[in-house]
């Protein structure tokens, strides 16, 4: 059912050497590779379809409309959005989470009302609202951990005030691998009147999200991430919140009427699309969203934890290991240091045998000081990776430390 070998054939990149010695992927929390039918659709829709989204009376423009609407369609039923009206197309999580600070902020936050993050978020999540902060005044309050990488729910709850609006939460740490309690937190921010937001970067692409369940206000995430192309993301809003929202950008595909005394904007979703989209990206994304499903999230999801389980077994193996994020259930990430090798040595090392690891401190310097570092060595897993790239891997640590 899940046949290793054969899925890696979709992948032709991970065929391929590098200094003569079989690539071993393992920087996949960076980015994705792609299978071949993802490649193709973009290929075959520049060769083929290839026109202006809707605008067009000609068959040609018609056609592409219908691949990117059909797309915007998929991506509702991927995440079981209620309607294709709540699922925004933008260039990725970044601009996602940027998209909400701007205009969520607009309508919803004034001086004074704060905004609740983690210590364990991505720059991504962090930056916008510090922006947000020094055009409005926001307040920004931070959930801390426990050393194993948990959150400190009880600690979360004494956050909030009545001027709590938004919690906005990584459901993976990027770093750490931790599942954050999503589901839950987000009915305590409810409680207390507050929206919540999921930054699904690190979870849409590992395992069923689903934003009806999770009852999420808003969800994040990235195609490049999911095996789709770079350069489309995804902002999942409850509808009547972006009815509220004003736009983010202006221009063409967002409007419904412009004179120069007063323009009206289109409805949902195309308030928040302002100029030609990544039409190609969002059939490309649609065609990985249906090659995951094909393989099915739950086995991908089992595939994965199976692998990072024997990763973090075979880490703790190598002498001088220090692992981040040692929590049950925890994701597809493993972060480490060996000993007080620099995490750039080590990655360079490892590249010279063929491995692709991330080093440094992983768009989340506030966690890498929290844990008392400036940077930590990074693998993180894909549907593709094999035990056997697990094995390679803690063989190359070891070498490396036999060096130092
Ligand atoms: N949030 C998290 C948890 C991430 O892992 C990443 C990417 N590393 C981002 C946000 C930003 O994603 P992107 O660069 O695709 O916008």
């Amino acid at each position: 059912m899940y046949n290793l070998e054969e899925i890696r054939q979709d992948f032709p990149i991970l065929g391929r050497q590098v200094y003569n010695r079989p690539l071993v992927y393992l920087d996949n929390a960076a980015t994705t590779q792609k299978p071949r039918c993802v490649v193709e659709a973009i290929a075959e829709e520049y060769y083929s379809v290839n026109a202006n989204v809707h605008r067009g009376v000609h068959y040609l423009s018609q056609q592409a409309t219908d691949l990117h609407e059909d797309a915007r369609n998929r991506v509702k039923d991927f995440i079981n959005a209620r309607s294709a009206a709540e699922v925004v197309f933008t260039r990725g999580t970044t601009e996602s989470l940027n998209l909400v600070a701007a205009s969520f902020g607009e309508a919803f936050l004034k001086e004074g009302d704060e905004v609740i993050l983690s210590v364990m978020e991505h720059h991504s999540n962090i930056v916008p609202w510090q922006l947000l902060r020094e055009r409005k005044g926001i307040v920004i309050k931070v959930i801390p951990m426990d050393e194993v990488g948990n959150l400190c729910l009880d600690v979360y709850e004494t956050l909030f005030s009545e001027r709590t609006k938004l919690v906005c939460v990584a459901h993976v740490s990027n770093v750490l691998g931790t599942v954050n309690p999503v589901e839950e937190m987000a009915r305590t921010a409810h409680k207390y009147g507050a929206f919540f937001l999921v930054d699904g970067a690190q979870s849409v692409p590992h395992f069923k999200v689903d934003v009806q369940q999770l009852n999420c206000d808003f969800l994040t995430f990235s195609g490049h991430k999911v095996y789709g192309p770079t350069g489309i993301g995804v902002l999942y809003g409850r509808e009547e919140l972006l009815e509220r929202m004003p736009p983010y950008q202006g221009g063409g595909e967002m409007i419904a009427r412009v004179t120069f005394e007063h323009t009206t904007y289109e409805r949902l979703p195309y308030k928040f699309e302002a100029g030609t989209p990544d039409y190609v990206g969002s059939h490309a994304l649609a065609v990985a969203l249906d090659y995951v499903t094909r393989l099915g999230m739950d086995n991908i999801a089992a595939h994965e934890r199976e692998l990072t389980r024997y990763a973090m077994k075979r880490m703790r193996e190598i002498d001088s290991m220090k692992l981040y994020g040692e929590t049950v259930g925890k994701d597809a990430v493993v972060a480490f240091n060996v000993g007080d090798i620099h995490p750039l040595d080590l990655g360079t090392l490892l590249d010279r045998l063929g491995i692709a690891i991330r080093t440094g401190h992983h768009c989340a310097q506030p966690l890498m000081a929290r844990c008392g570092v400036e940077g930590m060595a990074r693998a993180s897993f894909a549907l593709y990776n094999t035990k056997e790239e697990v094995d390679v891997l803690v063989e190359g640590i070891k070498r490396v430390s036999r060096m130092f």
